[in-house]
């Protein structure tokens, strides 16, 4: 059997099978956005790592060095901040074709220290290879957050209220805007959702400070898939609003000038690096003032419930059900 018949996350289900942890520090292995560690009896260590592949994740005809490298920081930050984590310090590795100019790894450097410096976070090293077909690049980082503060995806119950920290759909709409070689006014304001993606660490440490939110996670794959990735963990279902989604302006304009469906890139697009989370409904106002009132967005966007599956509920009322199995590397589509 080859990975392209297990799927990414069949992979990833079978060697979870064979890497069970060991040792009593380890809190957390394989399926949340981080690994954790027990430091000390209240604080917990945070360790992910996210690689990014040219022609797979980047294109360098659509994005510079000194953007690729705060986003590649930027991933991996994302998921510190779903768990509500601070960082502290990253490896970066990069597998590099011996052709690659020097100036164009000082400016993919430069946008990495740039990002580190906006967070706080050490670049305290990595390793360098020659790869044979395009650029690789590889971050890990540690970070760090209290034992009563962390919040993981399995946390969520029925009837708590699922949220989001901010807009989603921009980034997906960009690559396809790119891919289809459109013409459209608006095209740079997609192209920041896509190009310098904020992570969400403020957002993150306000929603775990409060410990008021039950289960988090960072939107990577898709709201559906991220969603999705909660309801299984917490032995949930949810039903989303689709009108109470958050899409910025242009998105909505991009799909009404090009007949596209918005909800697609909004609920299946991904690489939208905002939080979904989940509260108990007599805490969502308090934890939404305590967002607010910082200057960070919450949207409700639908409720858990004990059915299972993730159900979308459109304008006029009817309820269909979403697939919510995500973006798969292997998976032939
Ligand atoms: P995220 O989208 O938050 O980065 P992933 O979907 O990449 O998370 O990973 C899901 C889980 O599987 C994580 O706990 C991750 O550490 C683990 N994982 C992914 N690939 C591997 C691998 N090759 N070996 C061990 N664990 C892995
Ligand atoms: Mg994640």
């Amino acid at each position: 059997m080859k990975i392209s018949d297990s799927g990414e996350f069949g992979f990833i289900d079978r060697i979870r099978k064979k890497l069970i942890p060991h040792g009593v520090n380890v809190i957390k292995g394989i399926g949340d956005d981080c690994a954790v560690f027990r430091s000390s009896k209240e604080q917990l260590r945070l360790l992910t790592t996210d690689m990014l592949v040219e022609n797979v994740h980047f294109r360098l005809d659509w994005m510079n060095p000194h953007p690729m490298g705060r986003k590649s920081l930027a991933v991996n930050l994302s998921d510190i901040a779903a768990m509500g984590g601070r960082p502290s310090a990253a490896l970066i590795s990069l597998g590099v074709p011996a052709e690659t100019d020097l100036d164009f790894l000082d400016s993919f450097y430069d946008g990495l220290k740039s990002m580190a410096s906006e967070f706080d976070v050490s670049l305290a090293g990595g390793d360098t290879v020659r790869s044979p077909h395009g650029l690789v690049i590889c971050v890990a980082v540690d970070g760090e957050v209290s034992e009563s503060e962390i919040l993981y995806r399995s946390g969520a119950r029925p009837g708590d209220l699922v949220f989001l920290t901010g807009m989603v759909g921009s980034a997906a709409a960009f690559l396809d805007l790119e891919n289809h070689n459109r013409e459209y006014e608006w095209q740079a304001e997609l192209r920041k959702y896509h190009l310098d993606p904020r992570p969400h660490i403020k957002e993150g440490r306000i929603i775990a400070e409060s410990k008021l939110a039950s289960a988090m996670i960072d939107v990577s794959d898709g709201v559906a898939a991220d969603l999705g990735h909660i309801c299984r963990e917490s032995n949930v279902g949810a039903v989303v609003e689709s009108e109470k989604i958050p899409t910025d302006p242009a998105l909505l304009e991009y799909c009404h000038q090009f007949d596209l469906d918005e909800s697609e890139f909004a609920l299946h697009g991904g690489e939208d690096y905002v939080l979904l989370g989940t509260v108990a409904e007599d805490k969502a106002a308090s934890l939404e003032s305590a967002l607010v009132s910082a200057g960070c967005a919450f949207h409700a966007i639908g409720v858990t419930d004990m059915q299972g599956g993730i159900k979308l509920k459109s304008a006029d009322g009817r309820i269909t059900e979403i697939d919510s199995s995500g973006y798969d590397h292997f998976k032939r589509r």
